[in-house]
C-alpha cells in the first residue's frame, strides 16, 4: 500500500504529487525534473488532510520507489523521525519572526540522507508579517535540495507574494461515502456507525474518526446540538452560553495538561532544576528561568487556541444544525450532517421560517469572527445564543 492511499477522495491532488514526485527522482538523478518545485502550498477546508497530503509527498518524495509505504524511509516520515523532515506546529495563536529565522538557518543545511531536506510548516498561515517575509525570502532562494510544503485552508490565508511563488495543491472536502469506508475498512468501525459519523463530521476526516471511536467526543456532540431546543427564555440562552464555554475549558485543559507537564520536566532535566543547584553554573540558572517563562508564555498561548479551536469546533456543530433546519424548510434533497436528530429538524423547520434560520446561520458565523478577533468567549457566545432563541419563547 503506498503513502497516496490514505488520502482519501483527493485523486486530482494526487496525480499531481505523483508527478511531482517523479520528477523530483529525475532531478537527483540528473534530469531537468520538470514538475518538480521547491515550494508547495496545500489548502483545503479544514479536515480535508492538507497535512496528511504534505506528509505523504514528503515520504514519496525520500522513499527510492516514490512512496512505496513500507520501506524505511516512508515508515520514519510516518512516525516523523525522518532526519531530514522537519514539521512545524505553531502552538500558540501566531509564529513569530525569531522562530522562522531559526527554521529558515536549519532548512538551509545539506540533506543528511542525500535526497532532500524538507518542512512541513502546518498553519503556516499563522505566521506573523514579519516572519511571512523572512520565509519569501528564503522560498525565492531555495538552497537546491530544501523542499518547502506549507499548509494553510486556503491561499488566500498567505501573502499574496508567497502563494505566487508557490505551485497549489488544493484538496477538497471528502464525500461521505468515501469516508464511512475508510472508517468502517481501516478502523474495523461497524457500517451504521462508520455511515453516522462520516455525515455528522461532513467530510472531516479526523473529526469523523474521534466520533466513531471515542464515546465522550459523541456525548459532546450530542450536548452542543441540544441547545438549540433549550433555548427557551433569556436565563436558559445565558446558562447554555456558560456551559458550552466551560466544557471547551474543559476539554482543552485535559488536552493541554498532558503536553504542559512534558515539556516542563524536560526543560528542567535540560537547565537541572530540581537538583540541589551547587556546582550550576550562574548564567544556566538565569537561562533556566528565562527559558521557563517564554515556555510557560507559550503555554498560554496554546491553552486560548485550544479553547478557541473546542468552542470554534461546537459553532460548525451548530451551523450543520442549522443547514439542516434550513434544507428541511426548503424541501430541498440534499444530504443532512443530522439526520440522527430528524424530530429536532422537522420540529424547528416547522416552527420557523427560512429567514429566522439564515439569520441564526449568521448570528454563529458572527460569533466565530468575534472568537478570532479575541472577544471574551462567554461574551460572544451569550449573544449567539440570545440571537438562536425562539422570539415568541
Ligand atoms: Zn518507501
Amino acid at each position: 500500500m503506498g503513502v497516496f492511499d490514505d488520502l482519501v477522495g483527493q485523486e486530482r491532488a494526487v496525480v499531481t504529487l505523483r508527478r511531482a514526485a517523479a520528477a523530483g527522482a529525475d532531478m537527483l538523478a540528473g534530469g531537468r525534473g520538470a514538475g518538480m518545485t521547491h515550494a508547495w502550498l496545500f489548502t483545503g477546508p479544514p479536515g480535508s488532510g492538507r497535512e496528511e497530503a504534505a506528509r505523504a509527498f514528503a515520504a514519496a518524495l525520500f522513499c527510492p520507489d516514490q512512496g512505496c509505504g513500507h520501506c524505511d524511509m516512508c515508515h520514519q516520515v510516518a512516525i516523523g523521525s525522518h532526519p531530514d523532515l522537519e514539521i512545524v506546529r505553531p502552538q500558540g495563536l501566531s509564529y513569530g519572526i525569531k522562530d522562522t529565522r531559526q527554521l529558515i538557518l536549519r532548512a538551509a543545511g545539506a540533506p543528511t540522507l542525500g535526497r532532500w531536506r524538507i518542512v512541513l510548516f502546518e498553519d503556516a498561515d499563522r505566521a506573523t508579517e514579519g516572519a511571512s517575509n523572512a520565509l519569501l525570502k528564503a522560498i525565492e532562494e531555495p538552497p537546491p535540495k530544501t523542499v518547502w510544503l506549507l499548509c494553510s485552508p486556503s491561499p488566500d490565508d498567505m501573502m499574496i507574494t508567497i502563494r505566487s511563488r508557490c505551485r497549489l495543491v488544493t484538496l477538497v472536502t471528502p464525500p461521505t461515502a468515501a469516508v464511512a469506508h475508510v472508517l468502517a475498512t481501516r478502523e474495523n468501525v461497524p457500517p451504521a456507525m462508520a455511515e453516522f459519523a462520516a455525515r455528522a463530521a461532513q467530510g472531516h476526516i479526523g473529526r469523523a474518526r474521534r466520533l466513531a471511536l471515542d464515546e465522550e467526543v459523541r456525548k459532546r456532540r450530542d450536548s452542543v446540538l441540544a441547545i438549540p431546543k433549550s433555548l427557551t427564555g433569556v436565563g436558559a440562552c445565558v446558562m447554555a452560553a456558560e456551559r458550552l464555554v466551560k466544557t471547551a475549558e474543559e476539554e482543552a485543559a485535559a488536552v493541554t495538561a498532558v503536553l504542559n507537564e512534558s515539556e516542563i520536566t524536560e526543560l528542567r532535566q535540560i537547565y537541572g532544576e530540581g537538583s540541589s543547584g551547587k556546582g550550576l553554573n550562574k548564567g544556566l540558572i538565569r537561562g533556566g528561568a528565562g527559558a521557563l517563562k517564554d515556555l510557560e508564555d507559550r503555554q498560554k498561548s496554546r491553552a486560548t487556541r485550544t479553547k478557541r479551536d473546542v468552542i470554534d469546533s461546537a459553532l460548525l456543530d451548530l451551523v450543520a444544525f442549522y443547514r439542516d433546519v434550513l434544507a428541511v424548510q426548503l424541501g430541498a434533497h440534499v444530504e443532512l450532517a443530522n439526520e440522527d436528530r430528524r424530530a429536532d429538524l422537522d420540529d424547528l423547520a416547522r416552527s420557523s421560517t427560512p429567514e429566522d434560520t439564515l439569520r441564526r446561520i449568521d448570528a454563529i458565523m458572527r460569533c466565530r469572527r468575534r472568537l478570532s478577533a479575541n472577544v471574551n468567549p462567554q461574551m460572544a457566545v451569550e449573544s449567539m445564543t440570545i440571537s438562536l432563541r425562539q422570539p415568541w419563547l
